[in-house]
């Protein structure tokens, strides 16, 4: 998998905090912050002073009463009422800034005196609805009496109560809670409340108990007490850190339990969440170059938050710092998500690497760089079907499998390659390679017979030239077969059978190019049917032998037969063997064929009163395919013949592949007895020098020198084969002699043996006068007559 990128990797981890960053600039993480802090808060929890108290005005005071606001004379009541208890100091969290009945303010005026100082009353600043921000303080003839202090519950600007302002020290008012505790030192402009300290536990009586009921004195002795409502009905509610929502004369309790308390809480906001961020961000960083699993990070992140979060719960409890963490937390989390999706992204990019990888090989052949027969046939196909031309060709490597064999695979592949390269640069498209030594490409016009061939030797010209590969010359021989379709009526598969049926057909007639014609079909059909009935042949026993002459030239006796296998279909009557021998050898049939031969000649011969030679042709395929000896073996001593009157006729195309094994069996055989002879010398393999190096006994001139003569070419080479063989100690046989001329000429030169339709074509034993029960028979020479039924005209 591809690596974790460092670079865009640590622009991506910090641009996490950066957004995180942003977001909680923009308030997005204050809840979260606020939540956090309430868990602290209550994590912190602290019991208050005990010396405060809260004379609430709830609703049941509300009921007895049952008017609001108040006739002043109920304050006034509640007051005379504190101070005869013993408190030390009443606030009054109540406006009295405008006028009401005389005798209610009177009453109130008088009792504020009683309280002698040690009772406060509220103002609180208010911006009119023109903008001006204006003082509501109490009634002058109250405040001559009391002393006012501060209310105002402004809060910081988020949507949580968190501090009250410190006073108004300009106009010499403090707030409530500087009131109370006047010894405690300065906080700013402001008062941040530690909710840590449980309002629940500060003691809360009801207004109306203070009035009518019978309350405790010990509860309200030296208290600093204030007087404040709660009741729902008058809507003076604040939502703080914790207990949710309260009412104001709790704030202003609370406020002054901070004091009372000497929690002077800071506010660090979330600079350090953010620095400690910007630090874990380079801490994933490092870890992610490493390696380190994404896991693990998660795991440590969590962990780290934890750790946070417990360091900022000290922080609090301990040194009053109040902190925002949830940025740190947010970008943990956003770095891990990155990470994550880092690594799905990294997957994803791996996974379609991958896809486009098999896509390649699926289309393109690896070792040669062209695409594959199925991207041909696509592509050929999508064209196809929309009644476009096309001409397809198909091209041949010839001797690509014999660099291969003397060479290696791999000079074979890299030929290959340079094959693939040298198409490209002349046709200017990427042909496909559909076989080892097959190439094709097609292109979107239907071009006549003449053109199609004039195409292949072009390109002919260029792949024909040598290849210089890992310091071997490697030259090719080439043959093309080429078909086109003017309006898409084939399918790809058949324009590259059609192509295929042409290369066949090229390979048969020995062409350079040849472009497909329905009669080559026709003849591929043929040869499938020919194929099936020769399958059968066997079978059937439609397989015999005919036995052509071989004479001394110098004696002009019968000194041997050369037996030649026949084949008669019903259906498709007599075939010749150069029809249907190469086609035994294609399909392996020859295995099972020779090995009838070898038996059935043997047999017969064996039977003849005659100790003349028997010739028996074994193609070179047996060899490969076939066990020659075992066959040998089991053909002489089934039919007792004797392995020294035996020659086995093979072709210098069994020398090709220079194969050991093939040596070895031939010396073999020749260890039994048996003769060897090389059939129709001169025209196969061109190197000599096997001659010397292989056990070869006779050698056959082929027919293709004898039968012209005479003529002065052909003389040179049969005199030369003559002389040569002679040389080397070989007995030389002429095939093909038809002319008493030609007879003449060659036992002239010496040649001992002479085959030839002027000695007798192919013919039965009897024909040939040689029957199982005959004795002693010296035909020279055969006359070809005979019933016609039993030889070959
Ligand atoms: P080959 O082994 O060179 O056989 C000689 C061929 O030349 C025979 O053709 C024979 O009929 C023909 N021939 C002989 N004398 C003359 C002549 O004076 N003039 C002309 N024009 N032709 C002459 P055939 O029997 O058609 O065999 C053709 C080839 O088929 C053989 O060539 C051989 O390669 C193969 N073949 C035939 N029988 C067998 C067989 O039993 N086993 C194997 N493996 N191949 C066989
Ligand atoms: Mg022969
Ligand atoms: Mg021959």
């Amino acid at each position: 998998m591809r690596h974790w990128n460092a670079i865009s990797g640590g622009v991506i981890a910090f641009a996490c905090v950066f957004v995180v960053w942003v977001a909680s600039l923009l308030g997005g993480l204050a809840p979260i912050d606020q939540a956090i802090r309430t868990w602290r808060f209550q994590a912190t929890d602290r019991a208050p002073s005990g010396e405060t108290l809260f004379v609430d005005i709830d609703s049941k005071s509300l009921t007895n009463v049952g008017v609001w606001p108040w006739p002043r004379q109920v304050h006034a009541a509640i007051l005379d009422r504190l101070m005869s208890l013993g408190a030390a100091e009443v606030v009054f969290d109540i406006d009295f800034s405008s006028a009401s009945t005389p005798q209610g303010d009177l009453a109130l005026e008088q009792a504020l005196q009683r309280a002698g100082g040690y009772a406060f009353l509220a103002a609180f600043q208010q911006t009119t609805s023109a903008g001006e921000i204006v003082l509501n303080g109490p009634l002058p003839r109250f405040a001559a009496q009391a002393n006012s202090v501060l209310v105002n519950v402004d809060g910081d600007g988020t949507s949580l109560l968190q501090s009250v302002p410190t006073g108004l020290p300009e106009l010499g008012i403090p707030s409530v809670a500087q009131a109370l505790v006047p010894a405690a030192p300065a906080s700013g402009p402001t008062l941040m409340m530690d909710f840590g300290i449980d309002l629940e536990r500060i003691a809360r009586i009801s207004a109306s108990e203070v009035l009518s009921g019978t309350p405790d004195p010990a509860l309200f002795a030296n208290k600093q007490v204030i007087v404040g409502a709660s009741a729902i009905e008058l809507r003076d509610f604040f939502q703080v850190p914790r207990f949710g929502v309260i009412p104001g004369p709790l704030v202003q309790l609370e406020a002054t339990e901070t004091l009372k308390a000497g929690r002077l809480l800071t506010d660090l906001g979330s600079l350090p969440a953010l620095l400690l961020s910007l630090l874990a961000a380079g801490a994933f960083v490092q870890a992610r170059r490493r390696q380190t699993p994404l896991g693990v990070l998660a795991a440590a992140g969590a962990g780290f938050i934890v750790l946070v979060e417990i360091l900022a719960w000290l922080a609090l409890r301990e040194k009053g710092a109040v902190l925002a963490t949830a940025l740190f937390q947010f970008s943990i989390g956003l770095l891990v998500l990155s990470g994550l999706l880092n690594e799905r992204a990294l997957r994803w990019r791996e996974f379609l690497r991958q896809q486009g990888r098999l896509a390649y090989l699926a289309t393109h052949d690896l070792s040669s760089g062209a695409i594959s027969r199925q991207a041909l046939v696509d592509a050929l196909d999508s064209e196809l079907t929309s009644g476009k031309p096309a001409s397809v060709v198909l091209v041949h490597l010839g001797r690509l499998d014999a660099a291969i064999a003397s060479l290696g695979h791999d000079v074979g592949e890299q030929a290959a390659a340079h094959v693939a390269q040298r198409l490209e640069q002349h046709l200017a498209i990427k042909p496909a390679r559909i076989g080892s030594d097959l190439f094709a490409w097609s292109r979107p016009d239907a071009l006549n017979p003449e053109q199609l061939t004039a195409l292949c030797r072009w390109i002919a010209s260029a792949l024909d030239q040598p290849y210089l590969i890992d310091g071997h010359v490697i030259i090719l021989d080439t043959r093309y077969g080429a078909t086109a379709v003017s309006n898409g009526d084939y399918s790809a598969a058949e324009l590259l059978r059609q192509s295929d049926v042409a290369l066949g057909e090229a390979r048969i007639q020995n062409a350079k190019a040849l472009a497909f014609s329905a009669d080559q079909s026709e003849r591929i059909t043929q040869r499938r049917l020919k194929d099936i009935a020769l399958r059968q042949a066997l079978e059937r026993d439609e397989f015999y032998l005919l036995f052509q002459p071989q004479i001394d030239l110098a004696t002009n006796r019968l000194v041997g037969v050369e037996a030649l296998v026949r084949w008669k279909n019903a259906e498709l009557g007599a075939i010749s063997p150069a029809d249907f021998i190469p086609l035994a050898e294609e399909t392996g049939l020859i295995v099972r064929l020779g090995d009838w031969i070898m038996h059935e000649a043997c047999r017969q011969v064996a039977l003849w009163s005659w100790d003349g030679r028997l010739s028996i042709n074994v193609s070179s395929v047996q060899f490969q395919l076939g066990d020659v000896i075992a066959s040998l073996t089991s053909a002489l001593s089934k039919s007792g013949f004797p392995a020294r009157r035996l020659d086995l006729e093979i072709t210098e195309s069994l020398f090709i592949k220079d194969d050991p094994s093939i040596l070895g069996a031939l010396e073999t055989i020749r260890r039994m007895g048996v003769s060897i002879a090389l059939d129709d010398f001169g025209t196969g393999y061109s190197s000599l020098s096997y001659l010397t190096r292989l056990p070869i006994d006779k050698l056959k001139i082929d027919q293709a020198f004898v039968r012209p003569l005479p003529d002065t070419h052909n003389e040179a080479i049969v005199e030369t084969i003559i002389l040569m063989a002679k040389r080397l100690g070989k007995t030389v046989v002429a095939e093909g002699v038809e002319t008493a001329h030609q007879r003449d000429y060659l036992a002239a030169l010496g040649c001992e043996i002479g085959q030839g339709y002027l000695f007798g074509r192919p013919s039965s034993p009897e024909v040939l006068g040689l029957e199982p029960s005959s004795h002693e028979v010296a035909a020279a020479p055969a006359t070809p007559a005979g019933p016609a039924a039993s030889a070959e005209s």
